[in-house]
C-alpha cells in the first residue's frame, strides 16, 4: 500500500477506520482495553514471552464494595471511580504492559517480563495509589480500595489455568479483608 498515492479524501478515510479499529478494542468508559484482548493479543504476547525467555504476571483487580459506592453516591461518582482508578493503574504501568477491563468492576493487566515478586511490587503500589489517592474531589467522604490477585505463568500453562490462579488469589484478597494484594503460591 503506498501512502503516498492516496488523495487526502482517502487518507482521511483510512484515518477514520484505524481510530475506528482503536477505539473498538478500548472500553468507552475506562479506556482500558476491552475483553477481546484476551481472545485476540494474549496468546501472541504469551508467546513472545516464552521465545525471549522472560516470565509474564498477571494480576486481576476488583474494587472494594463498589456497590456500596454507587449505592451510598450515585451512579455517576461510581463511572468516575471506575476511570479514576483505571487512569491510577495506567499510571502504575509500563506503556507496553496491557490492562483489559475484564468485568464491571473487574480489571486485568499483564506484566511481560515481570516474575511474581516484581508483579506483586507493582500491584502493591498501584494498590497504594488507589487507597491513597484524595477521593473527596470526586465526592466529599469517599473512600476506594481495591483487591489483587497476581500470578506468575509456570512454563507452559494454559492462559486459562494462569488467570484462574490469579482470579482466585484476588478472591483470597477479599476474604483476608479487602484493601490487599495476594501472589498465587505455585501449583
Ligand atoms: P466486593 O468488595 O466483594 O467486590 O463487593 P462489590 O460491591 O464490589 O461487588 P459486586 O459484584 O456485588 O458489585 C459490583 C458492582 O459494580 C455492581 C454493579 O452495579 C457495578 N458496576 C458494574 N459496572 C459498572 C459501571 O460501568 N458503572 C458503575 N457505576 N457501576 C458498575
Ligand atoms: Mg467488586
Amino acid at each position: 500500500l503506498r501512502l503516498d498515492m492516496l488523495s487526502s479524501e482517502e487518507l482521511g478515510h483510512m484515518r477514520r477506520v484505524v481510530s475506528r479499529l482503536e477505539a473498538a478494542n478500548r472500553d468507552s468508559l475506562t479506556g482500558l482495553l476491552d475483553r477481546k484482548f484476551i481472545e485476540d493479543g494474549l496468546e501472541r504476547l504469551v508467546e513472545k514471552c516464552d521465545r525471549a525467555e522472560v516470565p509474564i504476571s498477571c494480576a486481576f483487580v476488583d474494587l472494594d464494595k463498589f456497590k456500596e459506592i454507587n449505592d451510598g453516591f450515585s451512579h455517576k461518582v461510581g463511572d468516575e471511580v471506575l476511570r479514576g482508578v483505571s487512569r491510577l493503574l495506567m499510571l502504575g504501568v509500563r506503556e507496553n504492559d496491557p490492562a483489559v477491563r475484564y468485568g464491571g468492576d473487574e480489571i486485568v493487566f499483564f506484566l511481560p517480563g515481570s516474575a511474581s515478586t516484581r508483579a506483586a511490587e507493582i500491584a502493591e503500589r498501584i494498590r497504594r495509589a488507589v487507597a491513597g489517592h484524595d477521593w473527596d474531589r470526586t465526592a466529599i467522604g469517599l473512600r476506594v480500595s481495591c483487591s489483587f490477585g497476581v500470578a506468575e505463568r509456570e512454563p507452559g500453562e494454559s492462559i486459562k489455568s494462569w488467570m484462574d490462579r490469579a482470579d482466585q488469589a484476588a478472591y483470597v484478597s477479599k476474604e483476608g479483608g479487602r484493601n490487599r494484594v495476594t501472589v498465587d503460591t505455585k501449583k
